[in-house]
């Protein structure tokens, strides 16, 4: 599975990631390698398009971490965007329904439906205990119902039994009935298929459809078929409506393009992928281990993903210092009420620092709480920069004109002075303990 793409982009990267600067046009000319190896795996033009676009707008404007290389970065970046581009999180098939839960699968003849069809079975019933039927609404291929009553002996799941001369929509309407008397939780109906997309075909299934109100309709497509597939699910989607799709012979794809393309082209989430003709040959499609395993980078991503979590923990020492020095006005205060709601509000942070209860009775005495974090910042944002700087030069007209430009009224504002003030002090005192000083162990 995406072994060329694999191949392509863990040599485009790796050339950058050893690099300790990257200018611009490096990571141009890295995305242009990029763009050529999705394109030759057989991506929509759209998505690559799409996707080399938000990774420069990204690279642009990525924040510097002192401890990470520039092409590490752009790595993280191609990572994040990848499994975005594949759905950022898996979903699984939904059960959550009165039984019996109706999953029709659908797709072209040849696409791997039966096989499909019994493979789900075997996992619903194995897995998650559930008591299953299928149902083989092929009449057109006179061994179709054979096949899935044999499938469903090797897998041990019921199947309706054939009655011969029915149509699909009875086969249909009968196994929801089945089901209903044999308490059965799920309902598995394994359409017929063409060797192409017709009107017929779609009007069985809309009849289908209406008889049986499905709760997932699954197309089943073949990955080694690659934008024909995506524009199968776009087709099927338009007319019958899809809730997900399953992508066959993963195991034979070497490129991958459908699976890429799909959730980007469709926004219909792949829920399982097929890996092989044996009956568990099938396996739950997630995003992030499917973008892991095209990159191969695990390592660097989660090196950048740590140090991502050090920008806080560097700000926080950066604030640290400056209250040790005694120096902490009101600019200071606004960033500390936003990095704490960063962190989970108020008793969040004060609960991992030892010896910060008495600061939280204060600042609750205040009336700061997490729900007045919004209006703290609203009246700082409304002082000037030199009030901010200097709190004392607040006098009555100006907290006027405060009070009115952040929507709140004077008592708040001396509310958040006193507080400031109150808060000042302590940093200043605690400061005084040098260098095992109660800050530096708190935010170090
Ligand atoms: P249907 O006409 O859509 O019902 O297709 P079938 O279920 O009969 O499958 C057609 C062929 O594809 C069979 O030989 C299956 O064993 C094979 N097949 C189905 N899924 C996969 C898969 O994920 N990987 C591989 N390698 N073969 C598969």
């Amino acid at each position: 599975m995406f072994e060329s793409l694999q191949e392509r982009l863990g040599s485009i990267l790796n050339g950058l990631t050893g690099r300790g600067a990257l200018s611009e046009a490096d990571v141009s000319a890295a995305l242009r390698e990029v763009r050529r190896a999705l394109l030759e795996a057989d991506v929509a033009l759209e998505v690559v398009r799409s996707f080399t676009d938000k990774v420069r707008e990204k690279a642009v404007g990525a924040a510097v971490v002192k401890s990470i290389k520039p092409g590490q970065m752009v790595v993280k970046i191609v990572h994040d965007e990848l499994v975005e581009m594949l759905g950022a999180e898996g979903v699984a098939i939904d059960l959550n329904a009165p039984a019996p839960v109706v999953i029709m699968m659908v797709g072209l003849q040849g696409s791997g439906k039966t096989t499909t069809s019994a493979k789900i079975a075997k996992r619903l019933s194995e897995r998650q205990s559930k008591k299953i039927l299928m149902a083989s609404l092929d009449t057109r291929r006179p061994a179709a119902q054979e096949q899935l009553r044999q499938l469903g002996e090797q897998v041990k799941v019921a199947t309706l039994p054939i009655v011969a001369g029915q149509g699909p929509v009875d086969i249909a309407r009968r196994a929801v009935q089945a089901a209903k008397l044999g308490g059965h939780d799920v309902v598995i109906l394994d359409t017929a298929g063409r060797t192409h997309i017709d009107e017929p075909l779609m009007v069985e299934m809309a009849d289908i459809k209406k008889v049986s109100s499905p709760h997932e309709i699954l197309l089943v497509a073949d990955s080694l078929t690659g934008q024909d597939a995506v524009n199968l699910a776009k087709s099927f989607d338009e007319r019958v409506g899809i809730t997900g799709l399953v992508l066959t012979r993963m195991d034979g794809d070497g490129r991958g393009g459908a699976a890429l393309s799909m959730r980007a082209v469709t926004g219909k989430p792949i829920k399982l992928i097929g890996t092989g003709e044996k009956m568990d040959g099938l396996e739950e499609f997630h995003p992030k281990r499917i973008a892991d395993r095209i990159l191969g980078m695990g390592d660097i991503v989660s090196l950048v993903e740590r140090a991502a979590e050090n920008i806080d923990a560097e700000q926080a020492a950066a604030m640290a210092r400056k209250m040790q020095s005694g120096k902490f006005d009101l600019n200071d205060l606004a960033g500390q009420l936003q990095q704490m709601s960063k962190m989970g509000g108020m008793g969040g942070i004060m609960g991992m620092m030892p010896g910060m209860g008495k600061m939280k009775d204060q600042m609750a005495a205040a009336g700061l709480d997490d729900r007045m974090f919004g209006r703290q910042l609203a009246i700082i944002s409304s002082m000037t920069k030199a009030e901010r700087a200097n709190p004392d030069i607040l006098k009555h007209s100006r907290k006027k004109r405060i009070a009115a430009g952040s929507g709140t009224d004077a008592a708040e504002i001396n509310k958040l002075l006193k507080m400031h003030r109150g808060m000042a002090d302590m940093m200043k005192a605690m400061g005084g303990k040098g260098k095992g000083g109660l800050m530096r162990g708190m935010m170090g």
